[in-house]
């Protein structure tokens, strides 16, 4: 007897499983069927009513065939007639079977499944439920992660209005607020940052064919969004039809400080990793810190830049956790510096685009002594003139190790923070700044951590772990 002649019973049973699956299939299918007769009785029907019946109906044909496999699969647990307490490990016997209806992106799934109680004082359980990993509520996941995907990117109303159009599947705005919130709640960088092989992977997809390392940039840099204090949530007083109809609030712009690591060559950036957040000083440089503990920058293998403009705060973290990253003072930010001073000092304009394209020449040459002393020989035209020159002197001699931008270009690196910039941008703006938006600081800031991990591609990452928190609770 030839080998393929052996088949083992498990394999029989396996198609014969198979066979019995395919069967109920089809006779879903025809129930389908006859539900598709009804809306196409004319034969000459165009292909937009065509697909319009089958669009009407898609969900109760793909949603049905999903209930008949699971109930399949799952054909011990619905005919369960016992099952433990998992408190007191009591034995329960099986009480009348209780349905219940799911809501997934292909349809309504329903499973009558049976009921076990504690008499202990422990309460009841579905095993089933547990067996088939159901989240609690009518939304499964994966309607939750597809609804939150699109209201990361627009107002609420509009989100919800788009995803129903788009799936079928009828959504309330407040729901996806709860979704949004509850995938999100706690979310630190941590949990949103690539992981370090995924990292590694990038650079070293960037290293390939080249000598040098690559230059890796680090900017960090705050970004204004619109907030509203935690009293807006407070019950305005006085009488619905009386009371005045505008806020009693007001709302403030607040600095949602953030920085980002991207990949640069002369062609393009690879971005690694992004994290705003309404927050303070020290919680940014504490998210920072936790980036360079958790080993995700190899800085052996690349050459590290950061860009940022002069803000003390910025270079205090940056000094202390990457003390031996090139530094670079934005190109830009210390133009407009010295745009500032000549224009106090210089009664002409023409003078004043002189003094600020000779100077910005010397630093790019690399003679930041020559600016600094050109400062102190200048003679002030005025008082303002005086204390701008000194500021002036201050600000460069705090960055003047920071400002020879020809020798950073030569070497590859970016000498403006346009990274960090179009990170705000795309991250805190486009979501955050809308019309008539005022956002509550942690509403806002777990919309900037799913932001931020979509563009860290790790949106998927926090589903997964949203998933994981709901089966451990
Ligand atoms: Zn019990």
């Amino acid at each position: 007897m030839g080998l393929a002649e052996v088949i083992s019973l498990s394999e029989v049973r396996a198609s014969s499983q198979w066979q019995r699956l395919r069967d109920d299939l089809h006779m879903r299918f025809d129930q389908w069927l006859d539900r598709l007769q009804e809306p196409l009785p004319n034969p000459h029907t165009s292909l937009a009513e065509v697909t319009e019946a089958v669009w009407q109906l898609r969900q109760e044909l793909t949603g049905g065939l999903s209930e008949t496999i699971v109930a399949h699969a799952h054909s011990g647990e619905l005919t369960r007639q016992y099952a433990r307490c998992p408190q007191c490990d009591r034995r329960l016997t099986a009480r009348p079977v209780v349905s219940r209806t799911v809501q997934t992106l292909v349809g309504p799934v329903q499973v009558e499944r049976p009921y076990f109680y504690c008499t202990s004082g422990c309460g009841g359980i579905y095993p089933f439920d547990r067996a088939l990993a159901l989240a609690p509520g009518r939304t499964q996941l994966d309607v939750q992660q597809a609804a939150a995907q699109v209201a990361i990117e627009m107002p609420y109303e509009e989100a919800q209005t788009l995803f129903s159009d788009l799936t079928g599947v009828a959504l309330g705005s407040e729901r996806l607020h709860t979704f949004v919130h509850q995938a999100a709640e706690g979310l630190t960088v941590l949990d949103v940052a690539p992981s370090r092989d995924e990292i590694a992977r990038r650079i070293e997809e960037m290293a390939t064919g080249r000598l040098r390392r690559p230059v890796l940039v680090l900017g960090i840099d705050g970004a204004y969004v619109p907030t509203r204090p935690e009293s807006a949530r407070e019950r305005q007083s006085g009488q619905r039809h009386s009371r005045a109809r505008r806020a009693s609030w007001h709302g403030q712009w607040r600095d949602a400080k953030g920085f980002r690591f991207s990949l640069i060559d002369d062609e393009r950036i690879v971005h690694l990793l992004s994290w705003h957040q309404v927050q303070n000083e020290e919680q940014l440089g504490e998210a920072l810190e936790q980036v360079k503990e958790a080993g995700l920058i190899p800085q052996d293998q690349v050459r590290l830049c950061v860009v940022c403009d002069g803000a003390s705060w910025i270079w205090k973290h940056v000094q202390a956790l990457f003390p031996r990253a090139r530094q670079v003072l934005d190109y830009y930010h210390c133009k407009e510096y010295l745009h500032k001073v000549a224009k106090v000092q210089y009664a002409s304009s023409e003078r004043a685009l002189e003094w600020v394209e000779a100077t910005l020449t010397r630093l790019y040459l690399g003679k930041v002594g020559w600016v600094l002393g050109g400062l102190r020989r200048m003679q002030p035209a005025s008082e303002e003139a005086r204390k701008a020159i000194d500021n002036c002197w201050v600000y460069l001699q705090n960055h003047r190790d920071r400002t020879p931008y020809g020798k950073w270009r030569r070497g590859g690196y970016p000498i403006g923070s346009g990274g960090i910039e179009s990170s705000n941008k795309c991250i805190c703006h486009v979501r955050l700044k809308r019309s008539g938006a005022w956002w509550y600081e942690c509403n806002g800031n777990e919309m900037l951590a799913l932001r931020c991990a979509k563009y860290n591609g790790t949106f998927d990452r926090v589903f997964e772990r949203h998933r994981q928190r709901l089966r451990e609770a």
